[in-house]
């Protein structure tokens, strides 16, 4: 007899992050012999800094094998809340940080600790699409915050604020911004944590991700600067993007005393804990020395400059300058092409790789997304590839 099984109602919900299709469509071209030139995945074209690669290798070398602390070992914690100070200011208890493969990790467990049907749940649009996905998985509602390309895809926040209902459980902050590049500014945080005084049923995830990539002498307005709201606030960060270490599956968050002993029983459920070599590489990421990840952020600064002046040469395309993170967020409503038809065409026509805004939400329509983790000559080739292909 075949197999009739019976999926539980959440796996029909369940969305995907498209990014990774295009990158395994991108692979498979190439295969096939074609030049593909890919914009599309959101990492570094960096390698790791070698001397976060010893550390993991001196912790295998030295017997660090088994289970670790489901929460993660100590020193990586303390290396953590060392940091948090460094670069934001603001005092953690180590015993509020739980170490997770990877910032996805934190998300998933955010949602499914506020989601279930009846509650709702707010999230950036377009926005990293893994935040509807699971919402929707979890049973909630996703109420979607509009991030407008006229403010530099910030959003307001009292438009925030008058979506929220006595049914609202979490809001999901992201900045610096995947897809956009966009940053909020701080004027409009210190508005949006004022409101949400009022709201004390609401939770706030703030993916701080991008932290470490910001222009333009920019400093990071980070939302555990707000003392209000610390006790219902969860922070999400990590090393993928920072340290060029998406593949070692490496990330944190810092959850209010009320929380993290359940984020902490997720993780037991889940994954028991992290990875133990890969921790250690962790400490030495977080103490050593910062002049790659730093001169990686120069390098990404000169590329951002260089794709927006080209991007804007293309007919029918407007890009405006993002203040963070990778990635470009171009209008593409004056080619006449839908979002997801260009994204076809670019990839099958001109051999470049790149995402339609409709992956990040509903409000992504009329946009593309670039990531520029890719070389000056190869955005350049990319750029003049797209110039001839919609020229034809
Ligand atoms: N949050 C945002 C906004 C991201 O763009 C990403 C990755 O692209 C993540 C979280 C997940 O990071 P990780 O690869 O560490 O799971």
């Amino acid at each position: 007899m075949t197999a009739k099984l019976t999926l539980a109602a959440g796996m029909s919900r369940l969305g995907t992050e498209t990014a990774f299709d295009v990158l395994a469509r991108a692979k498979a071209l190439e295969q096939a012999g074609r030049s593909i030139i890919n914009l599309g995945i959101g990492q570094p074209d960096f390698q790791t800094p070698a001397n976060i690669v010893e550390a993991a290798v001196k912790a295998l070398r030295d017997g660090h094998h088994g289970y670790t602390p489901a929460n993660g070992i100590l020193p990586l914690r303390e290396a953590v809340a060392a940091d948090i100070l460094k670069y934001r200011g603001v005092e953690v208890n180590p015993d509020h940080v739980l170490i997770v493969p990877g910032g996805k990790v934190t998300m998933f467990f955010a949602i499914l600790m506020f989601g279930e049907p009846g509650a709702e749940i707010l999230y950036p649009n377009p926005g990293f699409p893994i935040y509807e996905s699971v919402i929707r998985f979890s049973g909630a509602k996703p109420v979607p915050i509009p991030l407008y390309e006229e403010t530099g895809y910030s959003f307001s926040a009292d438009e925030v604020l008058s979506k929220i209902t006595p049914a609202s459980r979490l809001i999901i902050l992201n900045s610096p911004a995947n897809p956009t590049g966009g940053v909020v500014p701080k004027s409009e945080l210190d508005k949006l944590v004022a409101g949400l005084e009022k709201h004390p049923q609401v939770a706030i995830m703030s993916d701080e991700i991008y932290s470490r990539m910001l222009y333009d002498g920019q400093k990071h307005a980070s939302m555990m600067a707000y003392p209000s709201i610390r006790d219902r606030l969860i922070l999400l960060d990590g090393w993928s993007k920072t340290y060029a270490m998406t593949g070692w599956r490496m990330g944190y968050s810092v959850w209010p005393a009320s929380l993290i002993g359940q984020a902490t029983r997720l993780a037991i459920n889940c994954h028991s804990c992290v990875n133990a070599a890969a921790q250690f590489a962790g400490i030495e990421a977080l103490t050593g020395p910062q002049d790659q990840p730093e001169a990686m952020v120069r390098a990404f600064d000169e590329r951002r400059r260089v794709i927006v002046e080209e991007t804007n040469r293309i007919p029918g395309f407007r890009c405006i300058m993002p203040g963070g993170a990778f990635y470009t967020f171009p209008n593409i409503e004056g080619t006449g092409i839908t979002s997801r038809e260009l994204q076809e065409k670019l990839l099958t026509e001109a051999g470049v790789a790149l995402i339609s805004g409709t992956s990040f939400g509903a409000f992504g329509e009329g946009y593309l997304r670039f990531s520029y983790a890719n070389s000056i000559e190869n955005i350049r080739e990319a750029i003049r590839r797209i110039r001839d292909c919609l020229a034809k």
